[in-house]
């Protein structure tokens, strides 16, 4: 049974038909606005897991789409601190957007393509490149920025970046996880998986 009382409280606070969020990363792709370039949830999940968020980090999310990465990273306490760098002009004021709407205002979005527009950022104690990775120079600015023992995750679904991540894998190690996950959908008239695109994540502590 449900307390009226708390549940007026909550809808003072937030507005009628507010809707409370889970508390674990990897919330639905549809609470985020976006327009198809997101982390999909499940994904999302084991890439906040992989940069295993501290009280008071600071976060660059490189190619940040729709912005999910770095909102859910500042979800996990009000001490954290994220960049959000997004290329596109219409997705970083959908970030701006996302962050007003998951109550994270303090979401610092900078409009720029990776590397240049990293140039001026304080330092990361973790960074995610979920695009731009093969783009030159990213990978090594982003690697180069992260303070010692710092951790860096790159999600790639290109064979371009992929190859790139195999490489460093090779030369400095880390862990190298291919992901694929896989949902029931209709089929003719029967049901049957529907693959994502397998991402190869590669995660490296400086
Ligand atoms: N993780 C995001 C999805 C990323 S999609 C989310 O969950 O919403 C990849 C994004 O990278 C796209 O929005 C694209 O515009 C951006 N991008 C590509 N190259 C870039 C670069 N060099 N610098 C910054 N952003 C870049």
């Amino acid at each position: 049974s449900v307390n009226p009382l708390n549940l007026c409280a909550i809808e003072v606070a937030a507005g009628p038909g507010a809707r409370i969020l889970a508390r674990a990363p990897g919330l639905p792709d549809d609470l985020f606005e976006h327009d198809g370039q997101i982390t999909k949830r499940e994904i999302r999940a084991v890439t906040l897991s992989s940069l295993a968020p501290r009280r008071g980090q600071l976060l660059w999310d490189i190619g940040a789409g729709s912005g999910s990465v770095a909102i859910e990273w500042m979800l996990a306490d009000p001490s954290m601190r994220a960049v959000a760098v997004e290329a596109d002009n219409e997705r970083a004021m959908r970030i701006r957007r996302n962050a007003l709407a998951f109550g994270v205002p303090d979401l610092q979005v900078v409009t720029g393509g990776a590397p240049e527009a990293l140039a001026d950022l304080p330092r990361p104690d973790a960074v995610f490149i979920g695009g731009g990775g093969s783009d030159p120079g990213v990978l090594d600015a982003a690697l180069a920025a992260l303070k010692p023992g710092g951790t860096l995750v790159a999600n790639a679904v290109t064979l371009a970046f992929e190859a790139m991540l195999i490489e460093r894998h090779a030369a400095v190690g880390g862990t190298l996880t291919r992901l694929s996950v896989a949902r029931a959908a209709p089929l003719g008239g029967m049901v049957g998986w529907r693959p994502a695109m397998p991402v190869t994540q590669w995660v490296w502590e400086k």
